[in-house]
């Protein structure tokens, strides 16, 4: 059996978590500092504030900007329900914007169309790791919150995502780019905001009380983090070298392998591509012991009942997304290609 998705994990990993549960020492305590201070530093903002899931972090990011009741928030449709809910959290009203149909990235021109004295502030992930037409949308003059759950390493115009909004969000959920099992982490130019979600994370030993939330993470986990950070660049470029093997074998049958863009590194958290029978696609390759799935499980739309978006349901009729992490054995991948073909010549 290939799975879909699998964490790319070592000894120097165990071996990492094995010292902090040696030391006793298993609550945020320095591992938690220093995983702050590689991620922020690598990706050149002024700081981090670790927690325990990209979720937390969305939510806590969305409380720093003010975001109130009745706040509007525009997030794309095609996405994960994760930003959806941490505007709900706040009884914020979700936009959805409509996606590209190219890079399935939220469209900069339906945000527009969406703008109103309302927007408070818009969710932009870099989907599958693949950076979104970020430099323009924060020149809207809107707050941006990055979602770089996907795109951590990813570069728009030579600059890592996660630098151009005023706040970014990352997860290192178990099989995200980067694996803590559980985790995610706020990265912020603007020293007020990072001081806000810090104090938001934790709620014991304050001077006064306000409503703050458990989203600590554990040495435990950024222990793991740092071990896992430190193989970031073998993990893209593996990636990136099954998605070249993948892109030649898949281009002369299927027209719409990802894109390649000079200004826009994919880090192919998701290999996507776009299928006539998509489901037929997902259980023949399942028999196979090839697992491979819709990449967004459904559109937000459709949980709240809108209509309206046409890329968005044109593009989640079509993606379907194959196996591709650093661990994909040789084997596996010759499997998953030849497998794919024999369905694509039918
Ligand atoms: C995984 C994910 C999240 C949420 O991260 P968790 O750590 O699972 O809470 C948010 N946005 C996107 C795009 C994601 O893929």
């Amino acid at each position: 059996m290939i799975p879909h998705s699998r964490p790319t994990l070592g000894k120097d990993d165990y071996e990492a978590v094995l010292r902090v549960l040696e030391s006793g020492n298993l609550v945020q305590g320095d591992m938690v500092i220093a995983f702050e201070k590689a991620l922020s530093s690598f990706v050149a903002t002024k700081g981090g504030v670790a927690v325990s899931s990209g979720t937390a972090g969305l939510h806590l990011s969305l409380i720093a900007l003010g975001v109130r009741e009745g706040d509007e928030v525009i997030i794309p449709n095609y996405v994960c329900s994760a930003p959806l809910n941490a505007v709900k959290y706040l009884a914020g009203v979700p936009v959805l914007a409509d996606i590209e149909p190219d890079t399935y990235n939220i469209d900069i021109k339906s945000i527009r169309r969406l703008l109103s004295r309302k927007t408070k502030a818009i969710i932009v992930p870099h989907l599958f790791g693949l950076p979104a037409d970020i430099a323009e949308i924060v020149s809207l003059g809107i707050p941006v919150i990055e979602d770089c759950a996907h795109s951590i390493g990813a570069r728009y115009k030579g600059n890592y995502t996660g630098s151009f909004g005023i706040l970014s969000v990352f997860s290192f959920y178990a099989t995200k780019m980067l694996s803590t099992g559980e985790g995610g982490m706020v990265l912020s130019k603007e020293d007020k905001l990072l001081e806000t979600v810090r104090d938001l994370r934790d709620y014991d030993e304050k001077k006064s009380y306000r409503i703050r939330f458990n989203y600590k993470m554990t040495d435990i986990q950024a222990a793991m983090g740092i071990s896992q950070f430190k193989k970031l660049p073998q993990f893209i470029e593996k990636r990136q070298e099954i998605a070249r093997r993948y892109n030649q074998e898949f281009q002369e049958n299927i027209s719409s392998v990802p894109i390649v863009s000079q200004e826009r590194e994919h880090v192919y958290f998701r290999y996507v591509i776009m299928m006539a029978d998509a489901d037929n696609f997902i259980r023949q390759m399942e028999s196979m012991g090839i697992m491979c799935r819709r990449p967004v499980f459904r559109p937000l739309s459709r949980y709240l009942g809108l209509l309206g978006y046409p890329v968005t349901d044109r593009i989640w009729d079509r993606a379907v997304s194959l196996p591709l992490y650093p661990s994909l054995t040789e084997d596996e991948i010759n499997l998953v290609i030849s497998e794919s073909k024999r369905f694509l010549k039918g």
